[in-house]
């Protein structure tokens, strides 16, 4: 099966304060100033997003053959020892659009730094609410017992030059998204990657691999709490 799905906005739009947030402000200490730029640039988003996003089912073999991408991946990884466990798989992308992007480098430009630094906070954090709106609409395909988790090149071990097999298999162009000579979209807003059903299990690991050591964020943990225990919420 194949989709490409307009994707309802009211569900990927980022609230102010989570704009700050994401800029490293913390929550009730920003000036009014700040909050006000902030609130412009939902209000630019909101204006300029068209989400879209392609969704495509493929079996083992096939993302067996698109994982190694051009052989520069770590060693080991999570998705290397998750993959072949997998009960469903579908690659997918999905993009805010290039208007936003467009904006955000006109602002940057006009040597409007806070407005453009805030769009850019609010559309990336946009897009990922897009893939996480996506994997919501596999779940929804797959049975109450199975886990799903998206992963994407250039995270955890996948080097992000595994993004042209994906690509030449999945083409995103047909939703506006190329991919640049170092294996950068365009729009840069945009997430792609795989999605892998299977039961909750096959999703945990220890993150003991040598790429781990310089991970800010830990977000695997949250991801895998999220998968195991479902009442858990993914931030
Ligand atoms: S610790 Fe960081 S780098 Fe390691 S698997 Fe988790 S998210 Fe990825």
């Amino acid at each position: 099966m194949r989709e490409v799905l307009d994707i309802p906005l009211a569900e990927i739009l980022p609230e102010s304060p989570t704009v700050l947030v994401q800029q490293g402000v913390p929550a009730g200490t920003e000036p009014e100033t700040i909050a006000d730029i902030a609130r412009e640039a939902c209000r630019l988003l909101t204006s300029l997003t068209a989400p879209r996003g392609l969704l495509e089912d493929i079996d083992l073999a096939t993302f067996a053959a698109i994982y190694p991408g051009q052989g520069e991946n770590a060693p080991r990884s999570p998705l290397a020892e998750i993959h072949p466990q997998a009960e469903a798989l579908a690659l997918f992308a999905v993009t805010v659009g290039s208007a936003v992007s467009q904006q955000i480098d006109q602002l940057f430009d006009d040597h409007n730094y806070p407005l453009a630094a805030a769009l850019d906070a609010a559309a990336s954090l946009a897009a990922d609410s897009g893939a996480a709106w996506m994997q919501k609409r596999f779940a929804g395909r797959c049975t109450s017992n199975q886990g799903v988790l998206r992963y994407s090149p250039g995270y955890c071990g996948w080097h992000v030059s595994a993004q042209i097999k994906l690509f030449a298999k999945l083409n995103p162009g047909e939703i506006g998204i190329t991919l640049g000579e170092s294996c950068l979209m365009d729009p840069l807003k945009s997430v792609s990657g795989v999605m892998v059903a299977g039961p909750p299990v096959i999703h945990e690991f220890t993150p003991d691999f040598d790429f781990c050591a310089e991970c800010a964020d830990h977000q695997c943990r949250d991801r895998i709490d999220h998968v195991l225990h479902p009442g858990h919420k993914e931030t």
